[in-house]
Protein backbone atom coordinates (compact mmCIF):
# COMPACT_ATOMS: atom_id res chain seq x y z
CA UNK A 1 0.00 0.00 0.00
CA UNK A 2 1.17 3.58 -1.25
CA UNK A 3 0.92 5.77 2.38
CA UNK A 4 -1.05 8.59 1.31
CA UNK A 5 -2.34 9.91 4.35
CA UNK A 6 -0.11 12.17 7.01
CA UNK A 7 -1.64 12.10 10.28
CA UNK A 8 0.07 13.97 13.49
CA UNK A 9 -1.51 12.24 16.99
CA UNK A 10 -3.52 14.82 19.12
CA UNK A 11 -0.94 15.76 21.77
CA UNK A 12 0.93 17.56 18.26
CA UNK A 13 -2.07 19.88 18.45
CA UNK A 14 0.04 23.53 18.13
CA UNK A 15 -0.24 24.65 21.60
CA UNK A 16 0.44 28.20 20.69
CA UNK A 17 -0.92 30.51 17.69
CA UNK A 18 2.37 32.00 15.20
CA UNK A 19 1.94 36.10 15.59
CA UNK A 20 3.62 37.23 12.51
CA UNK A 21 2.99 41.08 13.23
CA UNK A 22 6.53 41.13 14.82
CA UNK A 23 8.28 39.54 11.80
CA UNK A 24 6.71 42.00 8.92
CA UNK A 25 9.52 43.32 7.08
CA UNK A 26 7.60 46.72 7.35
CA UNK A 27 5.35 47.45 10.20
CA UNK A 28 1.51 47.39 9.09
CA UNK A 29 0.13 51.04 8.53
CA UNK A 30 -2.05 51.44 11.24
CA UNK A 31 -5.72 51.66 11.14
CA UNK A 32 -7.55 54.97 11.15
CA UNK A 33 -11.08 56.41 12.02
CA UNK A 34 -13.57 56.42 9.26
CA UNK A 35 -14.46 59.81 10.08
CA UNK A 36 -11.43 61.75 11.03
CA UNK A 37 -9.01 59.73 9.19
CA UNK A 38 -6.56 59.83 12.39
CA UNK A 39 -5.09 56.93 13.70
CA UNK A 40 -7.12 54.81 16.11
CA UNK A 41 -5.80 52.98 19.35
CA UNK A 42 -7.14 49.82 20.40
CA UNK A 43 -9.64 51.13 22.51
CA UNK A 44 -11.50 52.44 19.81
CA UNK A 45 -12.84 48.46 19.11
CA UNK A 46 -14.12 47.75 22.24
CA UNK A 47 -18.21 48.39 20.91
CA UNK A 48 -17.60 45.53 18.99
CA UNK A 49 -14.92 43.11 19.99
CA UNK A 50 -13.86 41.85 23.56
CA UNK A 51 -10.17 42.92 25.14
CA UNK A 52 -8.85 39.66 24.98
CA UNK A 53 -9.04 39.66 20.91
CA UNK A 54 -8.33 43.05 20.62
CA UNK A 55 -5.18 42.41 22.62
CA UNK A 56 -4.45 40.09 19.84
CA UNK A 57 -5.05 42.06 16.94
CA UNK A 58 -2.20 44.35 18.02
CA UNK A 59 0.05 41.99 20.03
CA UNK A 60 3.94 42.32 19.53
CA UNK A 61 3.94 38.69 20.40
CA UNK A 62 5.22 36.16 18.27
CA UNK A 63 3.58 32.85 20.07
CA UNK A 64 0.56 33.38 21.80
CA UNK A 65 -0.44 30.14 23.99
CA UNK A 66 -4.08 28.71 23.12
CA UNK A 67 -6.17 28.73 26.23
CA UNK A 68 -6.97 25.04 27.36
CA UNK A 69 -10.66 25.72 26.87
CA UNK A 70 -10.16 26.13 23.18
CA UNK A 71 -7.59 23.17 22.96
CA UNK A 72 -10.22 20.74 24.24
CA UNK A 73 -12.54 21.72 21.34
CA UNK A 74 -9.87 22.24 18.65
CA UNK A 75 -9.23 18.24 19.89
CA UNK A 76 -12.92 17.41 18.32
CA UNK A 77 -11.49 17.72 14.79
CA UNK A 78 -7.42 18.30 15.35
CA UNK A 79 -5.09 17.79 14.30
CA UNK A 80 -6.81 17.80 10.12
CA UNK A 81 -4.92 15.33 7.69
CA UNK A 82 -2.68 15.65 5.11
CA UNK A 83 -2.82 14.19 1.53
CA UNK A 84 -0.45 13.33 -0.64
CA UNK A 85 -2.15 13.40 -4.11
CA UNK A 86 -0.86 10.73 -5.63
CA UNK A 87 -4.08 10.28 -7.73
CA UNK A 88 -4.04 13.66 -9.32
CA UNK A 89 -0.46 13.89 -9.96
CA UNK A 90 -0.86 10.64 -11.87
CA UNK A 91 -3.26 12.26 -14.01
CA UNK A 92 -1.30 15.53 -15.05
CA UNK A 93 1.79 13.39 -15.32
CA UNK A 94 3.85 16.03 -13.42
CA UNK A 95 7.42 14.92 -11.85
CA UNK A 96 5.86 17.57 -9.11
CA UNK A 97 4.78 15.90 -5.62
CA UNK A 98 1.47 17.13 -4.63
CA UNK A 99 0.45 17.54 -1.11
CA UNK A 100 -2.99 19.34 0.56
CA UNK A 101 -3.89 20.34 4.00
CA UNK A 102 -7.68 18.89 4.51
CA UNK A 103 -9.56 21.27 6.80
CA UNK A 104 -12.70 20.01 5.92
CA UNK A 105 -13.25 17.18 8.90
CA UNK A 106 -14.16 20.05 11.02
CA UNK A 107 -18.08 19.83 12.05
CA UNK A 108 -18.71 22.89 9.96
CA UNK A 109 -16.46 21.82 7.13
CA UNK A 110 -13.94 23.89 6.58
CA UNK A 111 -10.99 26.16 8.54
CA UNK A 112 -13.52 28.70 9.69
CA UNK A 113 -14.19 26.52 13.69
CA UNK A 114 -10.75 27.22 14.36
CA UNK A 115 -11.26 30.61 14.59
CA UNK A 116 -14.44 31.10 15.58
CA UNK A 117 -14.47 28.42 18.59
CA UNK A 118 -11.59 30.98 20.14
CA UNK A 119 -13.73 34.09 19.07
CA UNK A 120 -16.54 32.28 21.12
CA UNK A 121 -14.49 31.64 23.99
CA UNK A 122 -12.76 35.26 24.70
CA UNK A 123 -16.61 36.58 24.32
CA UNK A 124 -17.61 34.49 26.92
CA UNK A 125 -14.95 35.01 28.85
CA UNK A 126 -15.81 38.59 29.17
CA UNK A 127 -19.66 37.70 29.84
CA UNK A 128 -20.90 38.72 26.20
CA UNK A 129 -24.63 37.26 25.76
CA UNK A 130 -24.98 37.42 22.04
CA UNK A 131 -22.54 38.00 18.57
CA UNK A 132 -24.08 39.72 15.92
CA UNK A 133 -21.99 38.56 12.41
CA UNK A 134 -22.19 38.29 8.63
CA UNK A 135 -21.61 35.00 6.11
CA UNK A 136 -21.19 35.03 2.54
CA UNK A 137 -21.25 31.17 1.50
CA UNK A 138 -22.44 30.30 4.97
CA UNK A 139 -19.24 28.53 6.23
CA UNK A 140 -18.41 31.71 8.54
CA UNK A 141 -22.56 31.48 10.11
CA UNK A 142 -22.42 27.85 10.22
CA UNK A 143 -18.95 27.86 11.99
CA UNK A 144 -19.75 30.90 14.63
CA UNK A 145 -23.27 28.95 15.36
CA UNK A 146 -21.10 25.64 16.14
CA UNK A 147 -18.88 27.67 18.34
CA UNK A 148 -21.52 29.64 20.41
CA UNK A 149 -23.55 26.62 20.80
CA UNK A 150 -20.68 25.00 22.68
CA UNK A 151 -20.50 28.10 24.92
CA UNK A 152 -24.18 28.98 25.26
CA UNK A 153 -23.95 32.53 23.42
CA UNK A 154 -26.62 33.89 21.37
CA UNK A 155 -25.62 34.21 17.72
CA UNK A 156 -27.24 36.21 15.19
CA UNK A 157 -26.26 35.68 11.24
CA UNK A 158 -27.20 38.43 8.38
CA UNK A 159 -26.05 35.60 5.09
CA UNK A 160 -25.23 37.27 1.64
CA UNK A 161 -28.98 36.65 -0.13
CA UNK A 162 -27.60 35.55 -2.94
CA UNK A 163 -25.94 32.59 -1.00
CA UNK A 164 -29.27 32.37 1.27
CA UNK A 165 -30.85 31.49 -2.02
CA UNK A 166 -28.33 29.07 -3.80
CA UNK A 167 -27.14 27.01 -0.47
CA UNK A 168 -30.34 26.67 1.83
CA UNK A 169 -28.30 23.86 3.94
CA UNK A 170 -26.06 25.99 5.35
CA UNK A 171 -29.16 27.53 6.57
CA UNK A 172 -30.51 24.92 8.13
CA UNK A 173 -26.88 24.03 9.65
CA UNK A 174 -26.67 27.28 11.15
CA UNK A 175 -30.51 26.68 12.93
CA UNK A 176 -29.35 23.22 13.83
CA UNK A 177 -26.35 24.68 16.11
CA UNK A 178 -29.15 26.88 17.30
CA UNK A 179 -28.66 30.53 15.74
CA UNK A 180 -30.86 32.85 14.04
CA UNK A 181 -30.35 33.90 10.39
CA UNK A 182 -31.55 36.07 7.73
CA UNK A 183 -30.83 36.86 4.43
CA UNK A 184 -28.86 40.06 3.70
CA UNK A 185 -29.69 42.97 2.99
CA UNK A 186 -32.60 42.79 5.61
CA UNK A 187 -35.04 45.20 7.06
CA UNK A 188 -33.48 44.77 10.51
CA UNK A 189 -30.81 47.52 9.80
CA UNK A 190 -30.72 51.34 8.52
CA UNK A 191 -27.60 49.40 6.49
CA UNK A 192 -30.19 46.72 4.68
CA UNK A 193 -33.14 48.87 4.43
CA UNK A 194 -30.71 51.57 2.47
CA UNK A 195 -29.62 48.78 -0.07
CA UNK A 196 -33.01 47.50 -0.43
CA UNK A 197 -34.18 50.94 -1.69
CA UNK A 198 -32.15 51.15 -3.99
CA UNK A 199 -32.66 47.50 -5.33
CA UNK A 200 -35.18 45.83 -4.26
CA UNK A 201 -33.38 42.68 -5.87
CA UNK A 202 -29.99 43.49 -4.92
CA UNK A 203 -28.48 40.33 -3.84
CA UNK A 204 -26.18 41.47 -1.52
CA UNK A 205 -22.19 41.34 -0.84
CA UNK A 206 -19.94 40.33 2.41
CA UNK A 207 -18.98 44.19 2.86
CA UNK A 208 -22.78 45.04 2.93
CA UNK A 209 -23.75 42.29 5.40
CA UNK A 210 -20.60 43.42 7.69
CA UNK A 211 -22.70 46.70 7.88
CA UNK A 212 -25.69 44.77 9.06
CA UNK A 213 -23.56 43.14 11.94
CA UNK A 214 -21.66 46.09 12.73
CA UNK A 215 -24.86 48.00 13.12
CA UNK A 216 -26.18 45.24 14.65
CA UNK A 217 -23.58 44.75 17.36
CA UNK A 218 -23.04 48.86 18.15
CA UNK A 219 -26.61 48.79 18.70
CA UNK A 220 -27.00 46.84 21.65
CA UNK A 221 -25.54 46.47 24.63
CA UNK A 222 -25.35 42.53 25.10
CA UNK A 223 -24.21 42.07 21.32
CA UNK A 224 -20.66 42.34 19.50
CA UNK A 225 -19.33 41.73 16.49
CA UNK A 226 -17.51 38.51 14.97
CA UNK A 227 -15.38 38.46 12.00
CA UNK A 228 -14.37 35.57 10.10
CA UNK A 229 -11.56 36.73 8.26
CA UNK A 230 -8.95 40.36 7.17
CA UNK A 231 -8.35 40.97 10.56
CA UNK A 232 -5.20 40.19 12.36
CA UNK A 233 -6.72 37.46 15.29
CA UNK A 234 -8.99 35.87 12.48
CA UNK A 235 -5.07 35.06 11.23
CA UNK A 236 -3.69 34.53 14.15
CA UNK A 237 -6.31 31.60 15.70
CA UNK A 238 -5.29 30.47 11.76
CA UNK A 239 -2.12 29.52 12.49
CA UNK A 240 -2.45 26.51 13.41
CA UNK A 241 -3.23 24.83 9.83
CA UNK A 242 0.56 25.70 8.24
CA UNK A 243 2.12 24.72 11.99
CA UNK A 244 0.72 21.65 11.74
CA UNK A 245 1.57 21.49 7.94
CA UNK A 246 5.45 21.91 8.76
CA UNK A 247 5.24 19.06 11.37
CA UNK A 248 3.36 16.98 8.86
CA UNK A 249 5.47 17.53 5.76
CA UNK A 250 8.83 16.89 8.07
CA UNK A 251 7.99 13.47 9.40
CA UNK A 252 7.41 12.25 5.53
CA UNK A 253 11.23 14.38 4.98
CA UNK A 254 9.56 17.23 2.90
CA UNK A 255 9.35 20.91 2.73
CA UNK A 256 7.33 22.77 -0.04
CA UNK A 257 8.88 24.90 -2.97
CA UNK A 258 5.96 26.04 -3.01
CA UNK A 259 2.67 26.76 -1.08
CA UNK A 260 -0.66 27.66 -2.38
CA UNK A 261 -3.92 28.61 -0.89
CA UNK A 262 -7.20 30.42 -2.05
CA UNK A 263 -7.90 33.58 -1.03
CA UNK A 264 -11.11 35.61 0.15
CA UNK A 265 -10.06 37.72 3.39
CA UNK A 266 -7.04 35.79 3.72
CA UNK A 267 -7.71 33.52 6.78
CA UNK A 268 -7.19 30.24 5.48
CA UNK A 269 -4.17 31.80 3.19
CA UNK A 270 -2.53 33.13 5.74
CA UNK A 271 -2.85 30.52 8.83
CA UNK A 272 -1.16 28.02 5.89
CA UNK A 273 1.61 30.26 4.80
CA UNK A 274 2.63 32.61 7.70
CA UNK A 275 3.76 29.79 9.93
CA UNK A 276 6.76 29.37 7.15
CA UNK A 277 7.42 33.29 6.94
CA UNK A 278 10.00 33.01 9.18
CA UNK A 279 11.88 30.83 7.29
CA UNK A 280 11.60 32.77 3.62
CA UNK A 281 12.72 35.52 5.34
CA UNK A 282 15.99 33.94 6.89
CA UNK A 283 16.19 33.07 3.11
CA UNK A 284 14.58 29.62 2.47
CA UNK A 285 13.70 30.06 -1.23
CA UNK A 286 9.84 29.12 -0.63
CA UNK A 287 7.34 30.66 -2.66
CA UNK A 288 3.67 31.60 -1.33
CA UNK A 289 0.93 32.03 -4.18
CA UNK A 290 -2.95 33.07 -2.95
CA UNK A 291 -5.46 32.38 -5.67
CA UNK A 292 -8.86 34.72 -6.29
CA UNK A 293 -11.77 34.64 -8.28
CA UNK A 294 -11.01 36.63 -11.56
CA UNK A 295 -14.30 38.29 -10.91
CA UNK A 296 -13.30 39.30 -7.04
CA UNK A 297 -10.05 40.08 -7.82
CA UNK A 298 -8.54 42.32 -4.68
CA UNK A 299 -4.98 40.95 -4.46
CA UNK A 300 -4.17 41.44 -8.72
CA UNK A 301 -6.17 44.09 -9.69
CA UNK A 302 -7.16 46.46 -6.86
CA UNK A 303 -5.53 49.19 -5.07
CA UNK A 304 -3.10 49.40 -2.00
CA UNK A 305 -4.56 51.99 -0.06
CA UNK A 306 -6.63 52.66 2.99
CA UNK A 307 -10.34 51.57 2.48
CA UNK A 308 -12.88 50.78 5.24
CA UNK A 309 -14.27 46.92 5.86
CA UNK A 310 -17.94 47.46 4.86
CA UNK A 311 -20.29 49.41 2.50
CA UNK A 312 -21.71 51.89 5.18
CA UNK A 313 -18.33 52.57 6.22
CA UNK A 314 -18.52 51.92 9.87
CA UNK A 315 -15.65 49.90 10.35
CA UNK A 316 -12.23 51.29 10.93
CA UNK A 317 -9.74 52.30 7.74
CA UNK A 318 -7.26 49.84 6.93
CA UNK A 319 -4.37 49.58 4.77
CA UNK A 320 -4.91 46.90 2.30
CA UNK A 321 -5.45 45.82 -1.38
CA UNK A 322 -8.68 46.75 -1.99
CA UNK A 323 -11.43 47.03 -5.47
CA UNK A 324 -13.52 49.65 -3.49
CA UNK A 325 -16.13 49.29 -0.30
CA UNK A 326 -18.73 49.43 -2.81
CA UNK A 327 -17.41 46.92 -5.18
CA UNK A 328 -20.39 44.49 -6.02
CA UNK A 329 -18.70 41.06 -7.21
CA UNK A 330 -21.00 38.93 -9.54
CA UNK A 331 -22.33 36.32 -7.76
CA UNK A 332 -20.23 33.31 -8.42
CA UNK A 333 -20.25 30.47 -6.66
CA UNK A 334 -17.16 30.89 -4.46
CA UNK A 335 -19.08 32.97 -2.37
CA UNK A 336 -16.56 32.79 0.64
CA UNK A 337 -14.17 34.69 -2.02
CA UNK A 338 -16.51 37.27 -2.55
CA UNK A 339 -14.52 40.56 -0.50
CA UNK A 340 -13.78 43.21 -1.78
CA UNK A 341 -10.60 44.00 -0.05
CA UNK A 342 -7.76 41.84 1.33
CA UNK A 343 -6.10 40.88 4.63
CA UNK A 344 -3.70 43.76 5.46
CA UNK A 345 -0.99 41.62 6.97
CA UNK A 346 -1.46 39.43 3.56
CA UNK A 347 -1.38 42.95 1.67
CA UNK A 348 1.43 44.42 2.86
CA UNK A 349 3.45 41.05 2.08
CA UNK A 350 1.98 40.98 -1.74
CA UNK A 351 2.70 44.51 -1.85
CA UNK A 352 6.65 44.11 -0.52
CA UNK A 353 6.83 40.56 -3.34
CA UNK A 354 7.27 38.65 -0.14
CA UNK A 355 4.05 36.94 -1.59
CA UNK A 356 2.19 36.34 -5.46
CA UNK A 357 -1.05 36.57 -5.87
CA UNK A 358 -2.90 34.96 -9.28
CA UNK A 359 -6.98 35.44 -10.45
CA UNK A 360 -8.83 32.26 -12.43
CA UNK A 361 -12.02 32.12 -14.10
CA UNK A 362 -14.69 30.23 -12.34
CA UNK A 363 -15.13 27.57 -15.29
CA UNK A 364 -11.61 27.09 -15.28
CA UNK A 365 -11.74 26.54 -11.51
CA UNK A 366 -14.38 24.09 -11.81
CA UNK A 367 -12.75 22.19 -14.24
CA UNK A 368 -9.90 21.82 -11.63
CA UNK A 369 -12.36 20.92 -8.72
CA UNK A 370 -14.00 18.18 -10.68
CA UNK A 371 -10.13 16.53 -12.26
CA UNK A 372 -9.55 16.70 -7.81
CA UNK A 373 -12.79 14.96 -7.05
CA UNK A 374 -12.39 12.33 -9.96
CA UNK A 375 -8.66 11.11 -8.37
CA UNK A 376 -8.54 12.35 -5.19
CA UNK A 377 -11.77 11.40 -4.33
CA UNK A 378 -13.03 14.85 -2.08
CA UNK A 379 -14.90 17.09 -2.96
CA UNK A 380 -13.90 20.55 -2.85
CA UNK A 381 -15.85 24.13 -2.12
CA UNK A 382 -15.72 26.17 -4.50
CA UNK A 383 -13.63 28.37 -2.81
CA UNK A 384 -11.06 26.10 -1.87
CA UNK A 385 -11.19 24.92 -5.34
CA UNK A 386 -9.06 27.75 -6.11
CA UNK A 387 -6.09 26.79 -4.57
CA UNK A 388 -6.34 23.30 -6.39
CA UNK A 389 -6.39 25.32 -9.89
CA UNK A 390 -3.18 27.12 -8.50
CA UNK A 391 -1.33 23.71 -7.40
CA UNK A 392 -2.15 22.37 -11.03
CA UNK A 393 -0.99 25.15 -12.68
CA UNK A 394 2.40 24.72 -10.80
CA UNK A 395 2.63 20.93 -11.61
CA UNK A 396 2.16 21.90 -14.99
CA UNK A 397 4.84 24.05 -15.32
CA UNK A 398 6.72 21.17 -13.63
CA UNK A 399 5.97 18.88 -16.59
CA UNK A 400 6.79 21.23 -18.83
CA UNK A 401 10.15 21.92 -17.20
CA UNK A 402 10.95 18.20 -16.15
CA UNK A 403 11.71 20.00 -12.38
CA UNK A 404 10.42 18.00 -9.15
CA UNK A 405 8.84 20.36 -6.87
CA UNK A 406 7.45 20.10 -3.91
CA UNK A 407 3.96 21.88 -4.17
CA UNK A 408 1.59 21.94 -0.80
CA UNK A 409 -2.08 23.75 -0.66
CA UNK A 410 -4.93 24.18 1.25
CA UNK A 411 -8.19 22.41 0.70
CA UNK A 412 -10.00 24.73 3.04
CA UNK A 413 -13.26 23.06 3.20
CA UNK A 414 -15.50 20.41 1.93
CA UNK A 415 -18.02 21.43 -1.15
CA UNK A 416 -21.04 18.97 0.26
CA UNK A 417 -23.38 22.19 0.52
CA UNK A 418 -22.02 23.64 -2.77
CA UNK A 419 -23.18 21.02 -4.86
CA UNK A 420 -25.74 23.43 -6.48
CA UNK A 421 -22.95 24.98 -8.14
CA UNK A 422 -21.37 21.83 -9.36
CA UNK A 423 -25.00 21.00 -10.89
CA UNK A 424 -24.85 24.35 -12.74
CA UNK A 425 -21.10 23.67 -14.16
CA UNK A 426 -22.56 20.31 -15.49
CA UNK A 427 -25.45 21.95 -16.79
CA UNK A 428 -23.58 24.52 -19.04
CA UNK A 429 -25.18 27.11 -17.07
CA UNK A 430 -22.02 28.91 -15.12
C1 LIG B 1 -14.64 31.34 3.94
C2 LIG B 1 -13.90 30.39 3.15
C3 LIG B 1 -12.82 30.78 2.34
C4 LIG B 1 -12.40 32.21 2.18
O1 LIG B 1 -12.06 32.88 3.34
P1 LIG B 1 -10.56 33.19 3.73
O2 LIG B 1 -10.68 34.06 4.92
O3 LIG B 1 -9.91 33.87 2.57
O4 LIG B 1 -9.94 31.90 4.05
C5 LIG B 1 -12.14 29.80 1.65
N1 LIG B 1 -12.49 28.51 1.72
C6 LIG B 1 -13.53 28.09 2.48
C7 LIG B 1 -13.88 26.65 2.50
C8 LIG B 1 -14.25 29.03 3.22
O5 LIG B 1 -15.25 28.60 3.99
Amino acid sequence: MQSRMITLSQNEIPKKWYNALPDLPRPLDPPLHPGTREPIGPEALTPLFPMGLIEQEVSSQRWIDIPEEVMDILALWRPTPMFRAVGLEKALGTPAKIFYKYEGTSPAGSHKPNTAVAQAYYNKKENVKRIATETGAGQWGSALSFACSLFGIECMVYMVRISFDQKPYRKSLINTWGANVVPSPSNLTAAGRAALEKDPECSGSLGLAISEAVEDAAGREDTKYALGSVLNHVLLHQSIIGQECIKQMASVGEYPDVVVGCHGGGSNYAGLTLPFLPDKLGGKNIRFVAVEPKSCPSLTEGKYEYDVGDVAGMTPLMMMYTLGHDFMPAPIHAGGLRYHGGAPIVSNLIHDGIMEAISVEQKQIFESAVLFARTEGHIPAPESAHAIHGAVAEALKCKESGESKTILFGLSGHGHFDMGAYDAYFSGRM
